[in-house]
């Protein structure tokens, strides 16, 4: 979680966090809400939420997202 909150620039995009941050739904990177946008209109990101929930269920906290694919 230090990472999370020390950082200044988006892991993706490289811009600046000031707008606000997220843990990526795909990966563990810290991406700005622009990235976090862009994630959402990923034809996968509705696999990457169901598998996100699915390790939630499981009891899995450490879940490292279904990746990037691709990209
Ligand atoms: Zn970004």
């Amino acid at each position: 979680m230090d990472r999370f909150f020390g950082a200044k620039a988006c892991d993706r995009c490289g811009g600046s966090l000031e707008g606000g941050r997220i843990m990526s739904m795909f990966n563990e990177q810290t991406i700005c809400m622009a990235c976090a946008d862009a994630e959402r209109k990923r034809a996968d990101y509705g696999r990457a939420l169901e598998a996100e929930r699915a390790a939630v269920r499981a009891g899995d906290r450490h879940f490292k997202g279904i990746g990037l694919g691709g990209k």
